[in-house]
């Protein structure tokens, strides 16, 4: 059986939403207000409906319940995205995904259940600013407010020592989760193991953490 999912909106967000889901072999059916969208989707997703997704009865007579996973990728119309999550949150879906344009669309978003907001403008430019002031950082993936996951190049600081040696767990309250070598990687490294330079240590931990380790050992 495919997953069968919905998403709202075929702006660039949700028309790579659906481009990316139909490769994975997911089942989408793709809405959107306007007719020329849903006709450049026509060859592409699964069903292509034309819809205005702030009237609840054409929402109802889609069928829309019977999604397992419904994306809302509304984008510059917030009172739009808003009244279309309170709907399908009243028809009782189970699972949904909003795109929200800034801090206050999130905050009612959430309000309003509902599952998931994703902030893909605000997390990408995190991401790409935390990369670009460290040049020992190289990836930046934040897992809440408080958390997050990093990609930290080994320097001659850390080669040859082992994750014994450098007690990072005790010392700085963050994990080395996996370790990439060439082109392999180690995913819950030994404690005996011992870092090369130019190891790639997949480290999560605290931000604050995060920060104190970089500072002592970068
Ligand atoms: P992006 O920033 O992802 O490109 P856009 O704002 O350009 O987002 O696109 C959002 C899409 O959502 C547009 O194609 C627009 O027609 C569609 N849309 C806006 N309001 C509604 C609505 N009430 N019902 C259905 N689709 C809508």
């Amino acid at each position: 059986m495919k997953k069968e999912f919905v998403v709202i909106g075929l702006g660039r967000f949700g028309g790579s939403i659906v481009n990316e889901l139909i490769e994975l072999d997911a089942s989408v059916m793709a809405i959107d207000k306007s007719q020329e969208r849903v006709d450049e989707f026509a060859q592409i997703a699964t069903q292509a409906v034309a819809a205005d997704t702030t009237d609840e009865s054409s929402l109802r007579s889609l069928g829309i319940r019977n999604f397992e996973h419904v994306v809302v990728a509304i984008g510059e119309n917030i009172q739009a995205s808003i009244l279309t999550t309170l709907i399908l949150k009243e028809l009782g879906v189970q699972m949904i995904t909003v795109k929200a344009q800034n801090d206050y669309h999130e905050k009612v978003l959430r309000k309003i259940g509902a599952d998931h907001v994703i902030h893909p403008e605000r997390d990408m430019g995190r991401r790409i600013a935390n990369r670009m002031v460290s040049n020992d950082i190289l990836d930046y993936l934040e897992l809440s407010d408080e958390y997050s996951i990093v990609e930290i190049r080994a320097n001659e600081k850390l080669s040859g020592a082992t994750l014994i040696d450098l007690d990072i767990r005790a010392k700085y309250g963050v994990n080395i989760v996996a370790i990439k070598r060439e082109d392999h990687i180690l995913v819950s490294p030994q404690a005996i193991e011992e870092i090369r330079l130019n190891d790639v240590l997949i480290v999560i931990g605290s931000d604050v953490d995060i920060h104190r380790f970089e500072k002592k050992v970068l």
